[in-house]
């Protein structure tokens, strides 16, 4: 059984609900195919690097001040709709459950109180950086934070596009 995507315009219910029978479904498939495992492996690499960049610049602290004294801002609802099943289906592939509803009725789908309740993201929340944050930091410590959210999209790229292929395959024999 080959797998179709689900439309990026579909509510973001539905885009989890096909995330996980499709991880139910082909995840052991996924798994055992060695180029998604590979990239797998690097973009979890990947992700905890830029999470520790971003940790050293200083913006992991300057965001949580904001949500604890301005509420925060910048995940509003809505945001979610950017997600594709795919990305959705990487997370799960990752080992990270996604959350189940929405926790703030004016917040992200994926808004939470410890912050963003997702592993692997998509390109604008990996980097985008507000005003405030970009007053705050010393300009030359973004370079190395770039340079290492750019790895993390580079394999996010690849990885999205190998599952892909291995969806539009024929399930292998267990
Ligand atoms: S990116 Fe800016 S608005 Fe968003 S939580 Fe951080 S400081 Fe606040
Ligand atoms: S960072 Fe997380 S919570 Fe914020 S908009 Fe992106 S997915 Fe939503």
């Amino acid at each position: 059984m080959t797998v179709k995507e689900i439309p990026i315009e579909s509510p973001i219910e539905e885009k989890i609900t096909w995330a996980e029978n499709c991880h139910r479904e082909r995840g052991a498939d996924l798994l055992r195919d060695e180029e998604v495992d590979f990239l797998l492996r690097e973009l979890k690499g990947a992700i905890r690097a830029s999470h520790m960049e971003m940790a050293h610049t200083g913006i992991v602290e300057s965001c949580r001040l904001c949500e604890e004294k301005d509420g925060g801002s910048c995940c509003g609802a809505g945001l979610e709709n950017r997600y594709t099943g795919l990305l959705l289906l990487i997370n799960l592939l990752l080992g990270h459950l996604i959350p189940g509803r929405r926790q703030d009725p004016l917040g992200c789908f994926f808004l939470g109180k410890e912050g963003c309740g997702l592993l692997s993201r998509q390109v604008i929340c990996i980097n985008y950086l507000c005003k405030k944050v970009t007053d705050q930091i010393n300009p030359h410590k973004i370079a190395p934070l770039r340079e290492k959210e750019g790895l993390e999209l580079d394999l996010l790229f690849h990885l999205n596009e190998r599952i892909k292929k291995v969806l539009a395959t024929t399930k292998a024999p267990e």
